[in-house]
């Protein structure tokens, strides 16, 4: 590796020792844009790998709120404004117990360069909390939510940062910090995206990431004279990101046939049809039940403790969670004769997976390429706000779907033009990288 990236790269492992997953993230990035640094001295020169490695600003704040029980509860929230070269600060927030400031780095920082993919101008952000609302009720959702509000209202706006959903936020803790934000600033702007349909969302807003990972692999099928028509998928997770991809796969002939959460994976050979979908999303959005319950519902199979990635499969749809996908989960996938993967989530594969889909040269969609689509169409609902206007199903749709095949375009042309066209890890990282240092180099030392 280039003298000047390891010395990046030794003052993250010294300055971010106690945060790894942050420091993965900026060596896979680092490890697959080398080519392009080494044959651009610019960056260097103008020390663009310093700068991104380095939040613009972290907010870090206390969300004290109160239980059903009338105890008085104390979270941590964050968020990270990563890099606003090329846009308005944009990203996720995320509530889960396992949220701290280097989780929210690392997707901060695979945010900045998954955005600039998107032909769309926007920064890239991350934030959220360490709570969990799993087991909470609706109440203490809303009052958590606008405990959380009343401090981040004043670091964010609608050109300033933009935050949207991720896990364990959906649509109603957006509607829950949204009505905070309009009531403390008095505006109806679109300061937040995954906002309701009739007030002020976009259409396809929450099938977007789900869809635009299907799409993805389809183009990337495309690209080799295939489809996925009959494909048997494997798919983690039954979040949002879980439920429209399966949505897509079933509409393109596919069949999924897993979806898992934190407690196991169910397993139905038969599909997960439209049908069997609506009672899953039931089960996950209104009754926010375990996913166990599909497998007493359904009469499948469920294997507790365990990921989906050992069934017999085709594709396989990583949607639930970072580093989900092992090296011997991809062994075993390979082994299987499974020839892709569409990451939904972001960076569920381990390094290891990672080199083992490019040794194979398998169909190989990182997550900031093939989970883009959700972030592009909050990028579509901001444009709509401030236009004061709502395009119609099929127009976001067209949009997403040309979108998606723009970073496929994108990032397949810079793998070749890098001597490594089934590389869409490098491809990826070097055109959403070079999209944000020349904007670094052109606006100066800030
Ligand atoms: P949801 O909260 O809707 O669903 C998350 C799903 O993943 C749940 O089934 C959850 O199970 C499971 N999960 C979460 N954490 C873990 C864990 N540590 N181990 C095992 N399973 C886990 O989130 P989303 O569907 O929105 O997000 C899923 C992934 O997609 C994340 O990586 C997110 O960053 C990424 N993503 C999301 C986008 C979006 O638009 N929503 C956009 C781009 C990427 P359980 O209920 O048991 O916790």
């Amino acid at each position: 590796m280039m003298r000047e990236i390891e010395e990046v790269l030794n003052k993250v492992r010294a300055t971010s020792e106690h945060q790894p997953i942050f420091l993965q993230a900026i060596q896979e990035v680092f490890e697959s844009i080398e080519p392009a640094v080494s044959r651009h001295p610019q960056y260097i020169k103008h020390g663009i790998l310093e700068r991104m490695v380095e939040p613009e600003r972290t907010i870090i704040f206390r969300v004290p709120w109160v239980d059903d029980q009338g105890r008085i509860r104390v979270n941590r929230g964050f968020r990270i404004e990563m890099n606003s070269a090329i846009g308005p600060y944009k990203g996720g927030l995320r509530f889960h117990p396992s949220v701290n400031s280097g989780i929210l780095k690392f997707l901060a920082f695979e945010q900045t360069f998954k955005n600039a993919l998107t032909t769309l101008p926007m920064g890239g952000g991350k934030g959220g909390a360490d709570f969990d609302p799993k087991g909470k009720s609706d109440l203490e959702v809303m009052r958590f939510c606008q405990s959380f509000m009343t401090e981040l209202f004043r670091h964010i706006g609608p050109d300033t940062d933009v935050p949207a959903g991720d896990i364990g936020v959906g649509g109603r803790e957006i509607g829950y910090l949204f009505g905070q934000y309009k009531r403390i600033k008095n505006e109806f702007s679109g300061a937040l995206t995954g906002k309701g349909p009739n007030w002020g969302g976009s259409l396809i807003r929450p099938e977007a990431t789900g869809y635009g990972a299907v799409y993805f692999a389809q183009e990337m099928l495309n690209g080799r004279g295939d489809s996925l028509r009959g494909k048997v998928c494997a798919v983690s997770g039954s979040g949002n990101v879980a439920q429209y991809t399966i949505e897509k796969l079933n509409h393109l002939g596919a069949r999924p046939v897993t979806l898992s959460d934190s407690d196991g994976f169910i397993y139905d050979r038969d599909g997960i049809n439209p049908e069997k979908l609506a009672w899953v999303i039931g089960l996950k959005e209104v009754r926010r039940g375990r996913i166990r319950e599909y497998a007493e519902h359904f009469k499948a199979e469920f294997f507790p403790g365990k990921r989906p990635w050992g069934v017999d499969c085709d594709c396989a749809f990583p949607s639930a969670t970072q580093n989900e996908l092992g090296s011997d989960d991809a062994r075993i996938l390979l082994r299987n004769g499974c020839g892709l993967i569409s990451e939904g989530a972001n960076m569920p594969s381990e390094p290891d997976a990672v080199r083992q889909f490019i040794e194979t040269k398998i169909c190989y969609g990182p997550g900031k390429a093939a989970n883009a689509g959700g972030v592009a169409i909050s990028g579509l609902e901001m444009s709509q706000n401030s236009l004061h206007y709502s395009w119609t199903r099929e127009e976001v749709e067209r949009r997403l779907q040309e979108i998606m095949h723009s970073i496929y375009a994108a990032a397949s042309s810079t793998a070749a033009e890098y001597g490594q066209p089934t590389n869409l890890v490098m491809g990826a990282n070097i055109a959403g990288f070079v999209k944000v240092a020349d904007a670094m180099i052109a606006q100066g030392v800030v």
